[in-house]
C-alpha cells in the first residue's frame, strides 16, 4: 500500500477516531493504512493531502471538507486557534465525552486484555472556566516585548493567553498586570537558550470557594527588584490576592518550579474547600485543578471504597491530603503517603482543620513507604492509589498487594499506566469490578479513571 500512496497525492478519507493530540484518524484502501490529520474529526469525510509517509502509518492534510462531522463546533475561544492547550476545542463537548470513554476502553483491552463494562462517563460540571491554576511562561515576543502567556502548538514560542477560555477571567487579567510591571521596571524575563534574566513563569492559583489568589513568579535568581511595589501594586488592583510569593528556580532545563518559595507578601498558603475538606495550598503542593470535577471524582471513590466505619484505609500519592481526608469520616483509621514534604505538612494541617483525628501522613516515596509499612504489619483494608502519569510501576503495587487490602480504589490520569497497574494487580490477585471515567480536563486531551480492584 506504501508504494502505491506517493506524498502530496490528495486521497479521499472517512475519519472515524481522534487522539488526544487533536488529530484525526483515518484509514486509506484495503490495507486500512492508518492517516493522523490535524483539524479533523470523527465523522468528517475530505480530501486529504498525504504529507508523511512513515511505515506503517502517514500523516495528511485537510485539504477540502467534502461533509462535515455532527461532532463538529466552530471554537468560541478567541486563543485556540494559536495556543497548544486545548486539542478538542473543534468538537462538541458530548462528543469529548464519549470519545474519551472510548480512549479509556480503548486501553483496558488493547494494554491490560480487559473486558469489562464502564459506568456512564462523569463530564465536567463546567466544561469551560474549569481551572484553578495557571502556569504562564514569561519571555519576549518577536518585537521584544515581554509577554507572557501560552506556548503555542509544539513550540516555545510564547503567545498572547488573553481571554483563555479555560481560565477565571482574573488570570489573564493578572498576566497583563505583572507583564506591564515588568515593562516598567525593566525586569528582565528568563531566556531559555542563554539562561540568563531573572523571570520565568507567572505561576497563579486561586481558590474556588475561598476566592483567594495566589501569585507566585519563579524566578532564576534570589530576589525580585522593586518587590514592594509589586505586591502593592498586586494587592491594589486585585483584592483577593492573598499570596506573593517568589519561587527561587535556577535550574536550566523545562521544570516549572523549584523546590524553595519565598513569602514576598501576605500568607505562606491560600485556602479552600474540596469535598467537605478544609484545604491549605502551598505553592509546591499538588491540588486539583478542575475543582468541581474534583468532587465528582472522590464521591466515585468514596463509593467504590465502600467504608463503613472501622477500616483502616491508607491513601498513597495523596498529595494535601483531600482524597483520604474526605473519607477520613467513614473509616476508622486514615494513613497518606506522599513524596513532597510541603504537601504533606498541608496535609497534616487540613486534617486538623477538618478534625480528622483518625488521620496521619507519612512523607516518602511510594513504594517504601508502602514496603515499610508492610512489614511492619500495616493491614489496609482499602488502599487508594492516585499516582502521577507514569503510574504506580511494580515495587509500589508488589508492596500493596502483600498488604492483601480487600479493596484497591485506583484513581489515574492516564489510561495507558492504568491498564498496565490494573494488569499487575490482576496476577497479584485482584479482579476489576467497577471503571468510570471523569472527566477533569475538558477541552484538552486528557482524561481521569476510577477504578475498583477486589481481592479475589
Ligand atoms: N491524591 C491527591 C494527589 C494526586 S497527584 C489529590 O487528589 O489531590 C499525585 C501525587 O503523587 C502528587 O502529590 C505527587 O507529589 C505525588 N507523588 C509523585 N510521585 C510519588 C512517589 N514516588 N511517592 C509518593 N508520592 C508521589
Amino acid at each position: 500500500m506504501v508504494q502505491q500512496l506517493e506524498k502530496n497525492q490528495i486521497i479521499p478519507l472517512e475519519i472515524t477516531g481522534l487522539t488526544s493530540e487533536g488529530n484525526g484518524v483515518g484509514h486509506y484502501g484495503p490495507d486500512r493504512f492508518a492517516f493522523f490529520v490535524p483539524n479533523t474529526a470523527p465523522g468528517d469525510r475530505a480530501q486529504v493531502r498525504v504529507v508523511k509517509l512513515l511505515k506503517n502509518y502517514g500523516y495528511g492534510r485537510l485539504e477540502q471538507l467534502d461533509k462535515p462531522s455532527e461532532d463538529r463546533i466552530s471554537s468560541s475561544c478567541p486563543v485556540s486557534g494559536q495556543c497548544g492547550g486545548c486539542s478538542l476545542r473543534h468538537i462538541s463537548y458530548e462528543a469529548e465525552c464519549r470519545i474519551k470513554n472510548g480512549w479509556i476502553q480503548d486501553s483496558l483491552r488493547r494494554l491490560g486484555g480487559f473486558q469489562i463494562s464502564m459506568e456512564p462517563f462523569q463530564p465536567s460540571p463546567d466544561p469551560d472556566r474549569y481551572r484553578n491554576k495557571a502556569q504562564y511562561p514569561v519571555g519576549r515576543d518577536e518585537n521584544g516585548r515581554i509577554q507572557i502567556g501560552f506556548y503555542a502548538k509544539r513550540s516555545h514560542r510564547i503567545v498572547d493567553s488573553g481571554g483563555c477560555l479555560l481560565h477565571p477571567p482574573v488570570f489573564s487579567e493578572i498576566a497583563q498586570a505583572v507583564g506591564e510591571f515588568l515593562t516598567g521596571h525593566k525586569i528582565e524575563p528568563y531566556d531559555e537558550a542563554s539562561g540568563r534574566g531573572l523571570v520565568r513563569h507567572l505561576y497563579i492559583r486561586m481558590g474556588k470557594i475561598s476566592g483567594e489568589i495566589m501569585v507566585c513568579l519563579a524566578v532564576n535568581g534570589e530576589t525580585l527588584p522593586h518587590a514592594k511595589g509589586f505586591v502593592q501594586e498586586l494587592t491594589s488592583k486585585f483584592p483577593m490576592v492573598s499570596s506573593v510569593v517568589l519561587n527561587v528556580n535556577r535550574k536550566k532545563g523545562n521544570v516549572i518550579l523549584g523546590d524553595r518559595c519565598v513569602t514576598l507578601w501576605g500568607k505562606d498558603a491560600i485556602r479552600d474547600v474540596l469535598a467537605g475538606v478544609e484545604v491549605e495550598l502551598s505553592p509546591l503542593s499538588f491540588y486539583q485543578v478542575n475543582h468541581d470535577s474534583a468532587e465528582k471524582l472522590y464521591q466515585i471513590a468514596g463509593e467504590y471504597a465502600g467504608l463503613s466505619g472501622g477500616e483502616v484505609l491508607l491513601d498513597l500519592y495523596c498529595g494535601a491530603g483531600t482524597i483520604g481526608l474526605s473519607m477520613a469520616g467513614r473509616c476508622g483509621r486514615l494513613i497518606g503517603v506522599e513524596v513532597i514534604p510541603e504537601a504533606v505538612e498541608n496535609a497534616r494541617e487540613n486534617a486538623r482543620r477538618s478534625g480528622a483525628h483518625n488521620a496521619e501522613f507519612l512523607c516518602g516515596d511510594a513504594d517504601q513507604a508502602a514496603a515499610q509499612l508492610a512489614e511492619k504489619g500495616i493491614r489496609p483494608d482499602v488502599v487508594v492509589l492516585d499516582p502521577p502519569r507514569k503510574g504506580c510501576g511494580a515495587a509500589t503495587l508488589e508492596a500493596v498487594a502483600s498488604m492483601s487490602p480487600e479493596r484497591i480504589v485506583m484513581v489515574s490520569c492516564n489510561p495507558a499506566t492504568m491498564a498496565r497497574d490494573c494488569r499487575l494487580l490482576e496476577e497479584k490477585g485482584y479482579r476489576m469490578t467497577r471503571i468510570r471515567g471523569v472527566d477533569m480536563f475538558p477541552r484538552t486531551g486528557h482524561v481521569e479513571t476510577v477504578v475498583l480492584m477486589i481481592k479475589k
